[in-house]
């Protein structure tokens, strides 16, 4: 189920995939604010201390950037 807590994922932002949009839409709605951006001129990557596994940015992300390692 998308947004329920679920055994941890782990995910990672694939550079190769990810745009680096202007707004990261991944970045919105992660609750946890696991998705961090320090360069905007680089793709944002998941803070896996933060993450827990919940798959929203997974579908949020446009370019199917954020995988499972
Ligand atoms: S993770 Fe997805 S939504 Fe975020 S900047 Fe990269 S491509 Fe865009
Ligand atoms: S899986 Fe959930 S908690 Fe982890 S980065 Fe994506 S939206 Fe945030």
């Amino acid at each position: 189920m998308i947004g329920a807590p679920v055994s941890k994922a782990s995910l990672y932002i694939d550079d190769d995939r990810c745009h680096i949009c202007r707004r990261c839409l991944a970045q919105q709605v992660c609750r946890v604010r696991a998705i961090v951006r320090i360069d905007r001129d680089e793709p944002p990557f998941i803070d896996v201390h933060r993450c827990h596994g919940c798959m929203i940015c997974v579908v949020e992300c446009p370019f199917e950037a954020i995988v499972a390692a």
